[in-house]
C-alpha cells in the first residue's frame, strides 16, 4: 500500500525534513520541527506523489487516498481534542500548497476551513468571543470562494465596503460581531447569486474542494511562469498540508507574524522581521495593515511608533527567540519563519531556508563559514551563481543630486531608472519594445509577477517588507521600494500623485530600493565595488574550480571590464564586431562587393590598419592571457546595404558605380543565409581576407611584445568548419601567412591555430579536425541552431508554444541541451583528445556562462568556459560548483 499522508504533531512525525520531494518544503520541515519539540498545531501532508497520480489520471485521487485523509484527520481530532464537522467543538483546518522549492505566493491556500452555519456558532462558544467566529467564518468564506469556487475577491470587498461606509468606519477591527454577522449573510447571498447553489456547508465538501484546488493551483499561470523563471520542473507536483488552525485573530493577546533569523537584504546578523497583533497570516503579507516590527532596535530604526513584539509581547518573544535561534542552529543556514501567537501561546507554522538578495546570500555563506557553522566548500555552495548578477550592477552616484519624490521602505536593493508604468501587462510590452520600466502599483500580487520581471523596478503604494512585492522582488534582484504610502495612484487617469507632484505613465524615474526612495527623472549610477564578501567567497571559489574563466569580448572597454571581474583571458573576439563600426563599415561593405581579388584587397588594405590596432588594445589590455581571434564569420549579408538610398550612399564614399554595387548585392542575396556563404567558407573563396585578419593579428602581438615585453598569447579561431581539409587549409593559410610576419618582422611569438565547432559533422569526425587543429572552441550558439535544425533568428516564434507544452523544459539557446548537443560535444571532445591527446578545448556560445550548462562543461573536462563579461563572476561561481560537486562525485566512487 502506498503512503499518500504523513502526519505530524504532538511531538512526533511521520516525516523528517530530508523528504522533502514526497512531502514539499512545508510538509518536511513542519515534521522536522514537531520531531524537534518544537510547538506546532497538529496536522498531516499529502504527498507529491498524490499529486502527480492525480495529474496523471485525469484528474482522479488515488483510491486509496480518502481513507488515509480519515485517518489523518483522525488522528489531529485526538490531539486536539476536537472534532471536524462538530457543532460544539469544531476542528478548523487550513490547507496549504507546499512544493520541493518553496514558491511564495504562487499556489493557493484555505484558512479556517470546516466552518459553517453550524460549527460558527460552536466557535462562538468555545472562544468566548463572537467577534472573532464570524470574522473568521467571513475570511474563510472569501478565501474559500476565491480560491475553490473562482469567485473574484472585488464581489465580496464591495460588500464589506458598502458596510465600512454605512457604518463611517475604516479599518476591519472596528467591525462588532453583528456586523460581521450580517457580512456574512451577505457574502453566502453573494455565492448563491454568483453561482446559483448555496455555500458548501458540509466540512468534507470543503476539504476535498480545497485538496483540488490546491493541486490544480500548480497549473495556474502563475506558478507555471515562476518554474520556468526557477528552472521548477513541473513533473515534481505539489503536497497539500492540512493543519489544524491556531488562530492570531483571538484578540490583543495574539498576533501573527514572519521572521527571518538574520537580515534577507543585508545579511546581518539580527532577528528580523514584522508581526501584527489580533491579525491572520494573509494580512501580513499582504500588506493591507502595516505590520510593526519584532525587534526593539527595528523598530528604532525604522523609526516606528507601534509597540514591537519584543515590548509589546515579551514573555512571548523571548520564547520565540529561542526557538528561532534552535531552527537556525538545526538547519544551519538562516530561516524564514512564520508564527502565530494564539492568546499568548506560541506555534510555529512554517520554518524554511530564507530567500535572500545576492549581498545577503555572500554575507550569510562567509559568516556562517566564519562563525564555524558551515566549511569553506558549504559557504561556496550556499550562493547561487545568477544571484551574483544582482551585486555586478551599478548603484545611485551617492554624489548625484536627489531630488526625491516619496519614500517609502528599501524593500530591495540596487538602483533603476526607468518610465513608470502602472500594468503588468503594459510592463511586459514595454520591455519587449527595449523599454526600461518601472512598474507602480498599489501594491503586487502573484498576478504581476511577469510584469515584476519585465520592470527593472518595482515600487508599492501599500505593503511592508515581506510584502509580496518585496518578496519576490528580493527573489528576482529587482530594486524595490515598498510602502511608499505618499504614493497617491489614479489608474483611471495613468498618474500619480506624491508631495504634490503629479507624475504621468512614461515620465521617467528612479527608485533607490537600497534607501527605499523614488526619485525624479535619471539618476547617475556608479559601477559596483567588488569587495568584502563578494571578493571572500570568490577567493574560494577560484581555489576550488577547475575550470578556467574567460570572457567574450571584443571592445577595449568589455575586456577590461571582463578583467576586472577576473576573466583569464578572451576565449571569443568576434571580429566582425569591429567591422561595424562607422569610421569601418564602408570599407567593410566595399570588401564584400568588389567583384575581384583586386579590388578586395585594395578594401582590406583600408581595413587592416583598424584590425592592428584593435587587437594591439585586446594584448594589451589582457597581458600574460591567452586571446581567441576569431576570423570573420557571419553571413555576408549582414554587411550588405539593402536599402537603394544605403547603396547610393556606399557608391559615393567608396567611388564605386551604384548600378554596380545593386547588381553585386543582388547576386551576393542567399536565400537562407545562415547556412550560406559564411564561416570559414569566406576564407575558403576570399583567402585574402583571412590572410589580412591573420597578419593583423601577429603583427599586433609582435607590436606588443616589442613594448611591453610580454608577448600576448593569440589563439586564432577558425569558425564553421566542417571537414578535415578545410582545417588543412586554413592551417597551412595560417602558417603561411605567419611565417611571412615574422620573417619581415625578425621576430616571432607563439600562436595556436583551431576551430570552432558549430556543426554536427564537426563533431562527428572531431579527429580529422584535430589532425590540424590545436584547440576546440564549442560554438553551441550554431551547434544547438545545426543539431536541432532550429534556426536561432527565429526560435522565438515558436519556443514558447514547445515550453508551454513542456516538450522543451528550457530555452536550448539559454540551457544547453545536454542529451543531443551535449552528446556531440562528448563525442568531438574523445574523438578530437584521441588524435591530439594535449588538445585544448573550451565553450564560447552563451551557454558558457550559465550554471547547468558550466556544471556539464565540468563533467566533459573542458578546459574553460567563456562568457560575457558580466557573467564572469557567475561563471567562477559555477565552476566552483560544478567542480565540488564532481569530486564529491570521485569521493563516494572511491568509497564503493
Ligand atoms: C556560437 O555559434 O556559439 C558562437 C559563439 O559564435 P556566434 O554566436 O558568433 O555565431
Ligand atoms: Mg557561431
Amino acid at each position: 500500500m502506498t503512503n499518500w499522508v504523513y502526519g505530524f504533531g504532538g511531538g512526533s512525525a511521520d516525516g523528517e525534513a530530508s523528504m522533502k520531494n514526497l512531502l514539499g518544503g512545508k510538509g518536511a520541515n513542519l515534521a522536522e520541527m514537531a520531531r524537534l519539540g518544537l510547538p506546532v498545531p497538529p496536522g498531516f501532508t499529502i504527498t507529491t506523489e498524490a499529486c502527480v497520480h492525480y495529474f496523471s489520471n485525469g484528474n482522479t485521487y488515488p483510491a486509496d487516498l480518502a481513507e488515509q485523509v480519515a485517518a489523518g484527520l483522525k488522528t489531529v481530532e485526538g490531539i486536539v481534542g476536537k472534532t471536524f464537522g462538530d457543532s460544539a467543538n469544531p476542528l478548523l483546518v487550513s490547507v496549504r500548497s507546499g512544493a520541493r522549492a518553496s514558491m511564495p505566493g504562487m499556489m493557493d491556500t484555505v484558512l479556517n476551513l470546516g466552518l459553517n452555519d453550524e460549527t460558527v456558532e460552536g466557535l462562538a462558544k468555545l472562544s468566548g468571543d463572537r467577534r472573532f467566529a464570524f470574522d473568521s467564518y467571513r475570511r474563510f468564506i472569501t478565501m474559500y470562494s476565491n480560491v475553490v469556487l473562482g469567485l473574484s475577491h472585488d464581489d465580496f470587498e464591495e460588500v464589506l465596503d458598502d458596510h465600512k461606509d454605512r457604518l463611517g468606519v475604516t479599518v476591519d477591527t472596528d467591525l462588532s460581531a453583528s456586523d460581521w454577522e450580517k457580512v456574512v449573510a451577505e457574502y453566502k447571498t453573494v455565492v448563491e447569486r454568483e453561482l446559483g447553489r448555496p455555500f458548501p456547508q458540509d466540512p468534507n465538501e470543503q476539504l476535498w474542494g480545497a485538496v483540488s484546488a490546491v493541486f490544480a493551483s500548480w497549473m495556474n499561470d502563475r506558478a507555471k511562469f515562476y518554474r520556468r523563471m526557477h528552472d521548477i520542473p513541473e513533473s515534481w507536483g505539489t503536497a497539500v498540508n492540512i493543519q489544524s488552525m491556531v488562530f492570531g485573530n483571538m484578540g490583543e493577546t495574539s498576533a501573527t507574524g514572519v521572521a527571518f533569523t538574520r537580515n534577507p537584504s543585508t545579511g546581518e546578523a539580527k532577528l528580523y522581521g514584522e508581526f501584527l497583533i489580533n491579525a491572520q497570516g494573509e494580512d501580513v503579507v499582504a500588506g493591507i495593515r502595516t505590520p510593526q516590527s519584532l525587534t526593539k532596535e527595528g523598530r528604532e530604526e525604522m523609526g516606528e511608533t507601534a509597540p514591537s513584539m519584543e515590548e509589546a509581547m515579551p514573555e512571548v518573544f523571548a520564547q520565540f527567540v529561542d526557538v528561532v535561534g534552535k531552527l537556525e542552529s538545526h538547519y544551519r543556514d538562516m530561516q524564514d519563519i512564520e508564527f502565530t501567537v494564539e492568546q499568548g501561546r506560541l506555534w510555529m507554522l512554517q520554518t524554511r531556508n530564507g530567500k535572500r538578495t545576492a549581498k545577503s546570500a555572500l554575507k550569510v555563506a562567509v559568516d556562517l563559514a566564519a562563525e564555524g557553522v558551515i566549511s569553506q566548500e558549504e559557504a561556496i555552495s550556499r550562493v547561487e551563481p545568477s544571484a551574483l548578477d544582482q551585486l555586478l550592477h551599478p548603484t545611485l552616484d551617492p554624489n548625484a543630486t536627489r531630488n526625491v519624490v516619496a519614500a517609502g521602505l528599501p524593500a530591495s536593493p540596487g538602483a533603476a531608472t526607468g518610465k513608470i508604468c502602472f500594468d503588468a501587462d503594459e510592463a511586459e510590452r514595454l520591455n519587449q519594445l527595449g523599454d526600461a520600466v518601472i512598474l507602480v502599483r498599489e501594491e503586487t500580487s502573484p498576478e504581476d509577477i511577469h510584469g515584476m520581471h519585465a520592470a527593472r523596478g518595482i515600487v508599492t503604494a501599500r505593503g511592508g517588507m515581506t510584502s509580496h512585492a518585496a518578496v519576490v522582488a528580493r527573489g528576482m534582484g529587482r530594486p524595490c521600494v515598498s510602502g511608499a504610502g505618499e504614493i497617491h495612484i489614479d489608474e483611471h487617469a495613468q498618474t500619480f500623485t506624491a508631495r504634490g507632484r503629479t507624475f504621468k505613465a512614461g515620465e521617467v524615474i528612479t527608485i533607490d530600493g537600497s534607501k527605499g526612495e523614488v526619485l525624479d527623472g535619471a539618476v547617475p549610477m556608479i559601477e559596483p565595488e567588488l569587495t568584502g564578501d563578494f571578493q571572500t567567497l570568490m577567493g574560494w571559489a577560484d581555489g576550488v574550480r577547475r575550470l578556467k574563466v574567460r570572457a567574450n569580448a571584443e571592445t577595449p572597454l568589455d575586456a577590461k571590464t571582463a578583467r576586472g571581474f577576473g576573466a583569464e583571458g578572451i576565449g571569443l573576439c568576434r571580429t566582425e564586431h569591429m567591422f561595424f563600426d562607422d569610421t569601418r563599415i564602408a570599407a567593410v561593405r566595399e570588401m564584400i562587393l568588389a567583384d575581384d581579388e583586386a579590388g578586395r584587397r585594395l578594401a582590406l588594405a583600408k581595413i587592416e590598419p583598424f584590425q592592428k590596432s584593435d587587437f594591439v588594445e585586446l594584448f594589451t589590455i589582457m597581458a600574460g592571457l591567452p586571446v581567441t581571434v576569431r576570423l570573420l564569420d557571419p553571413p555576408l549579408h549582414e554587411f550588405i546595404p539593402h536599402t537603394d538610398e544605403d547603396i547610393d550612399a556606399l557608391a559615393s564614399v567608396s567611388g564605386i558605380d551604384a548600378a554596380k554595387l545593386k547588381r553585386r548585392a543582388k547576386e551576393l542575396h542567399e536565400t537562407n543565409p545562415m547556412l550560406g556563404h559564411r564561416g570559414c567558407r569566406l576564407g575558403v573563396a576570399y583567402p585574402e581576407i583571412y590572410e589580412m585578419q591573420v597578419r593583423a593579428v601577429l603583427e599586433a602581438a609582435l607590436d606588443v611584445k616589442k613594448t611591453t615585453g610580454t608577448a600576448p598569447i593569440p589563439e586564432i579561431m577558425h569558425p564553421l568548419v566542417a571537414l578535415g581539409l578545410e582545417m588543412k587549409y586554413l592551417r597551412e593559410l595560417t602558417d603561411r601567412t605567419a611565417r611571412d610576419v615574422f620573417a619581415k618582422a625578425g621576430d616571432s611569438v607563439d600562436y595556436l591555430v583551431g576551430t570552432m565547432i558549430e556543426l554536427p559533422r564537426a563533431a562527428l569526425r572531431a579527429g580529422d579536425l584535430a589532425e590540424h587543429a590545436e584547440f576546440f572552441s564549442f560554438g553551441t550558439n550554431d551547434l544547438t541552431q545545426t543539431t536541432f535544425g532550429i534556426s536561432r533568428d527565429d526560435s522565438g516564434r515558436f519556443l514558447q508554444a514547445y515550453m508551454d507544452k513542456g516538450i522543451f523544459e528550457t530555452d536550448p539557446f539559454v540551457r544547453l541541451d545536454q542529451d543531443g548537443v551535449g552528446d556531440l560535444i562528448r563525442i568531438a571532445a574523445e574523438r578530437g583528445g584521441a588524435v591530439r591527446p594535449d588538445i585544448k578545448m573550451g565553450i564560447c556560445g552563451e551557454h558558457g556562462g550559465d550554471p547547468a550548462s558550466i556544471a556539464f562543461c565540468e563533467e566533459v573536462g573542458l578546459a574553460y568556459v567563456s562568457c560575457s563579461p558580466y557573467r564572469v563572476p557567475i561563471a567562477r561561481l559555477a565552476a566552483a560548483q560544478a567542480a565540488l560537486v564532481s569530486r564529491g562525485g570521485e569521493a563516494r566512487e572511491k568509497d564503493r
